[in-house]
């Protein structure tokens, strides 16, 4: 394959070089101008009269190669400038601003794309062999730097390691409720194939379209469900893993107290310890009963007191999704004067009307006030299951966009398609980004306070003006996740700058007010100053063992969770 094209997710299709999705559905000259008009009224503050449309793949020019894979891997290996520069960048914000002016500063040498565990193995060997770098690369939707080539000095390459040929449901245990997966499959390629099992993967990060088993496992992914089960850490039975000391593969269990378990070793271990290379995951019955409602919340604060509420009394809702009353008014069709809480149950064999019922009563008493309730109660469930299991699989339904009264499957779907947005706003001169950490309730008011007076004052003075809105996107009995979004005037050429002052002093806010620097977005590059304060030393050290111990040449993914520093060797 060495030289040509890639192997593209849906056939006679290719990803964007920059952008999230495919090129076809690059918005055009047109749309960009809509957009434009529509969020300059939205946000108050001018954009650019101009549009700047990306500079074209057939004009971005790459340093060569500094390495040529080994004739027995030259099949599975390609240099192409469409592969090289597709895997060089994941899908920040930063990301898509650098790629699309044309910018690849760091580019892997050579993206190989296995077919399975043997030639994973013989990737990693070569890498050791050759002292190169080996990136693990799954969707590439990373918005910490994950995938970034960044590996520092003493390699003599990179090769980034796709794995989206291996994305098969390879097994399913229908006695269990559990099925065998690769790690290289999409959200859309699982749910397309348990379907027809009659099963059902509710885990649904808002990356879901392009992001895959092995990065939500190497991340420890949030889903789209507010309640447990969320994180991807819920639905693992055992993860097999290539390390360069062999294969790492756990038992099957529903659970074990056999020690230190060895999938939360790989949990979060973002390609420093192995690749993971398939995982067995728990499933379940598509859901047959449902019942959902948006609430209007008088502030902000009145709706972060229901939520509380509705998530310590033991109800689990599938959607529990707070948006203050700007985000409400950007992305939910709100008018601005209240928070929007969309909140839903789901079940495959019981209904679900008395739960939302119960938290209503603690949304009332909040001071939430609501309009048409949906209710999905099938006369026939098996019968419902059956036509959604034969169907697309469990895909979230399309719909409009949401309303304030849009359903919780609404909501949903127009919420994955959001990825889609933010492709314009490198056209239109605007930096839009997000944050995200979690803290416990009885922290979360001051916590709020300081990360949005910074990001506001940091944004402010570095662009001149900004608009900060708050979404909270799980909450637990004990706690909350905010997830902040930031939109503000850039100047071109230097917005990845402009937000890095923005990011720098959010993320000092965070650890400052007892938050993580990450509850879902995971390390990275990007986050690792305020990773190495937050953890505890004694972690640190044992981090650093078990690295050294797996990867003794430090070739997987180095400058992510550890290494850059004298605990690891350099390669030799
Ligand atoms: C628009 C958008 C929305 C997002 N929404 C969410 C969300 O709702 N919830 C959430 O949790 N995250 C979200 N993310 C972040 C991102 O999608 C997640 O981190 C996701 O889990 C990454 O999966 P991936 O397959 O794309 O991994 P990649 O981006 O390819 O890789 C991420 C990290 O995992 C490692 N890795 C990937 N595959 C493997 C493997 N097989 N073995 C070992 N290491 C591996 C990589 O080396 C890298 O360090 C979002 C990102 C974007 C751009």
């Amino acid at each position: 394959m060495s030289g040509e094209s890639s192997v593209p997710h849906q056939a006679g299709r290719q990803r964007s070089h920059w952008a999230w999705g495919y090129d076809d559905e690059l918005p055009a000259e047109g749309e960009l101008r809509s957009i434009a008009s529509l969020m300059s009224g939205l946000l108050g503050f001018d954009l650019p009269s101009w549009i700047e449309l990306p500079v074209s793949l057939n004009q971005v020019a790459l340093p060569e190669p500094g390495v040529r894979p080994p004739g027995a891997l030259a099949a599975i290996c390609s240099t192409s400038t469409a592969d090289r520069a597709r895997h060089a960048h994941g899908q920040s914000y930063e990301d898509l601003v650098t790629a699309f002016r044309g910018r690849f500063d760091a580019v892997p040498d050579v993206v190989a794309y296995p077919a399975g565990d043997a030639d994973v193995s013989a990737l990693i060997d070569w890498c050791q062999s050759s002292a190169l770098a080996l990136i693990p690369y799954g969707g590439g939707t990373s918005v910490s730097g994950g995938v970034t080539p960044l590996v520092g000095g003493g390699y003599a390459g990179v090769v980034s390691v796709d794995l989206s040929r291996m994305n098969r449901v390879l097994e399913v245990d229908g006695i269990s409720g559990a099925a065998l997966i690769e790690a290289g499959a999409t959200g859309p390629e699982i749910n397309r194939q348990l379907a027809g099992f009659g099963w059902t993967l509710r885990h649904f990060p808002q990356s879901w379209e392009f992001s895959t088993l092995g990065g939500w496992i190497a991340t420890r992914a949030g889903g789209h469900y507010a309640t447990g089960p969320t994180r991807i850490d819920d639905f693992v039975e055992s993860i097999r893993a290539i390390t360069p000391r062999g294969p790492w593969e756990s038992r099957r269990l529903p659970g074990s107290g056999a020690g230190i378990s060895p999938d939360r070793l790989l949990l979060g271990s973002e390609g420093t310890l192995g690749v993971i290379t398939r995982a067995w995951i728990r499933v379940q019955r598509p859901p047959a009963f449902r019942a959902s409602v948006t609430v209007r919340l008088p502030s902000f604060a009145a709706g972060a007191d229901a939520v509380r509420a509705i998530v310590s009394s033991g109800l689990r809702p599938a959607a529990c999704r707070l948006l203050d009353p700007t985000e409400a008014r950007l992305t939910a069709g709100g008018d601005g004067g209240a928070a929007l809480l969309v909140l839903g149950f789901e079940s495959a064999d019981h209904p679900v009307r008395v739960s939302l019922d119960a938290a209503l009563e603690l949304a009332r008493a909040a001071g939430g006030r609501w309009g048409e309730i949906r209710v999905q109660e099938p006369a026939e469930p098996a019968a419902a299951r059956a036509a959604a299991a034969s169907g697309p699989g469990d895909r979230p339904p399309g719909g409009a966009g949401p309303g304030p009264d849009a359903s919780g499957a609404q909501w949903r779907s127009a919420f994955l398609r959001m990825p889609y947005l933010r492709n314009a706003y490198p056209a239109l001169g605007l930096i839009a980004e997000t944050l995200e950490t979690a803290v416990t309730w009885d922290r979360f008011p001051a916590l709020h306070g300081a990360v949005v007076g910074a990001t506001s004052e940091a944004a402010a003075s570095i662009c001149g003006a900004a608009v900060v809105t708050t979404r909270l996107a799980f909450a637990y009995p004990d706690g909350v996740a905010p997830y902040y979004t930031v939109l503000a005037p850039g100047r071109p050429g230097e917005e990845a700058a402009q937000w890095a002052v923005i990011k720098r002093a959010a993320s000092e806010a965070i650890l400052a007010a007892g938050g993580t620097i990450t509850h879902h977005h995971a390390v990275g590059r990007v986050h690792r100053p305020w990773y190495d304060e937050q953890r505890p030393e004694p972690f640190a050290l044992a981090l650093r063992g078990a690295k050294a111990a797996l990867d003794p040449r430090g070739v997987l993914n180095p400058g992510v969770l550890v290494g850059r520093d004298a605990q690891v060797d350099p390669p030799q």
